[in-house]
This record gives C-alpha cells, structure tokens and sequence, in this order.
C-alpha cells in the first residue's frame, strides 16, 4: 500500500483547517488540494478537535506545556482540549476512518513535531492532545507537509 492517500482507498480523518474550514485560531484556514481531493471523494471527514472541545473562533493562542495546553492569556485548556479530542475520535469512528491527515505543529492536531510552550516559535519532538489520541487507537497518521506535493 502507498503513502499517498490518492493512490489507495481508505478513508481519512483530516483536520477540518486542511479542507479549508476557517477554524484556526486566527479564524483562518490552510486547504490543501489533496485534502480537497479526498473530500470530492467522499473519503474524508473534517473535524476540529478545538471547536468540538467548545472553544471559540479565533482564539487566543495555545501550546502544550509539560502535557498542559495554555493559552498567551495564562489559561489551562486542557479540559476542553481533551473533551474535543475525544468528541473528534467518535466522529472519525462512525465515519470508519483508518487514516488521518493533521495539521502540524498544532498542541491538538501537531504530529511528532510541536511548539515548545514559550510561544516563541520555537519546535520539540512531540504530538498534540488529539494526534495523542489517535495514536493510542492506532490511526496511521500523516501531515499535511507528507501530501502538499501527491495532488
Ligand atoms: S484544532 Fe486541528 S483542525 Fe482545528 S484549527 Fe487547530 S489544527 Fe486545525
């Protein structure tokens, strides 16, 4: 089987940011064509594990610090980050995904790689709250940097 998510047919959870859903804390988005791809296929489910936790759009900023998500304003969100997490998770079982495209860098969706925690811009080793959770239930994950160049 390819990595290439257009050169197999399995179904896809995708963050909801990649198919161009305005849901990014700066109320942006950043689709990306295989994304868009998988979506005309009826093969991906777009989920916001942030909006689902109940949090508003745009945001404050957050990132993961010693496994707690805090925002620029000095607020744990962990609870809801982990809430949401769980609520995404129900939704990518019922649609029967196996694979997920995430967002990097993301204290949700980031996947092997994160912000550090001083909002400085700075990267560690590590994954978000919901690419953490999905992990445990073995999703063969990538990021949206793995397909930019498939479509
Ligand atoms: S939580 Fe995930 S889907 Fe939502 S905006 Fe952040 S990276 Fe995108």
């Amino acid at each position: 089987m390819t990595d290439n998510p257009l050169k197999n047919n399995k179904r896809y959870l995708v963050s909801a940011c990649l198919a161009g859903v305005n849901c990014r804390y700066d109320g942006q988005s950043t689709p990306v064509e295989t994304v868009l791809e998988l979506l005309r296929q009826g093969r991906a489910l777009p989920v916001c594990p942030e909006q689902l936790g109940g949090l508003p759009t745009p945001r404050a900023c957050c990132e993961l610090q010693q496994g707690r998500v805090m925002n620029t304003e000095g607020q744990n969100l962990t609870e809801a980050f982990t809430r949401g997490a769980a609520e995404a998770l129900r939704l990518s079982q019922l649609f029967g995904a196996t694979h997920a495209i995430l967002k990097s860098r993301s204290p949700s969706c980031g996947y092997t790689q994160i912000y550090d925690g001083s909002f400085s811009g700075a990267l560690i080793p590590g994954n978000g709250i919901f690419a953490e959770l999905l992990l445990k239930h073995e999703y063969l994950m990538l990021t949206e940097l793995d397909v930019e160049d498939e479509s």
